[in-house]
C-alpha cells in the first residue's frame, strides 16, 4: 500500500511578523473611528514601539488585528519577508495588487525575487500593479 503524499507546509502556519512593522508605519492611515491613529505615509504609528511591537496590542483596533499582507497570509516563497525587501504587498481584489514600499530602502522591484512574484501574481489573476512610495503612486510597467 503507498503512502499518502506528504503536504507541503503551509507557510501561513509558520510566519510570523516578527521584527517586521512595516504596516504599522509605511500607509497613511485615515479612519475616523481613530482619530489618534491617523497619520500621513511614512510617519509611523504612536503605538509603535521601534524594535518591540504594538504597545497596545491587546486592545489594537480591528482594522489593525484584521490586516495581513500577503507575505504573512502565505503567498510567495520566504525571501519575500516584507522587512528583507523594504516592501509589502497587499491585493484589494483579484485586479489590483498593491506594492507599498520603504522609501528609505532601495525599491523592492529591483530584486530579481520580487519582480517574478509580481509577473506571477498579475499574469494569473490579469492584475494591475500600483506602486506606492513616500505615500505617492509611483510609475510601474504594468
Ligand atoms: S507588513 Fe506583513 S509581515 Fe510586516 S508587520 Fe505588516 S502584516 Fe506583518
Ligand atoms: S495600533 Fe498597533 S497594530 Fe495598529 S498601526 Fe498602531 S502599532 Fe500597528
Amino acid at each position: 500500500m503507498s503512502r499518502p503524499a506528504a503536504r507541503p507546509p503551509d507557510p501561513a502556519a509558520r510566519r510570523q511578523c516578527g521584527s517586521c512593522d512595516l504596516c504599522c508605519r509605511l500607509p497613511a492611515v485615515d479612519w475616523p473611528e481613530y482619530p489618534e491613529l491617523c497619520r500621513k505615509a511614512d510617519v509611523p504609528c504612536p503605538h509603535l514601539e521601534r524594535g518591540v511591537g504594538c504597545r497596545i496590542h491587546a486592545d489594537r483596533p480591528m482594522h489593525c488585528a484584521a490586516f495581513q499582507c500577503l507575505w504573512l497570509m502565505g503567498f510567495g516563497p520566504d525571501e519575500l519577508r516584507p522587512d528583507r525587501i523594504g516592501g509589502y504587498f497587499d491585493a484589494v481584489d483579484s485586479g489590483l495588487l498593491i506594492l507599498i514600499t520603504d522609501k528609505t530602502k532601495p525599491d523592492p522591484r529591483t530584486r530579481p525575487e520580487v519582480e517574478a512574484f509580481i509577473d506571477d501574481w498579475c499574469n494569473r489573476r490579469d492584475a494591475r500593479l500600483l506602486v506606492y512610495r513616500g505615500g505617492r503612486e509611483v510609475r510601474s510597467k504594468r
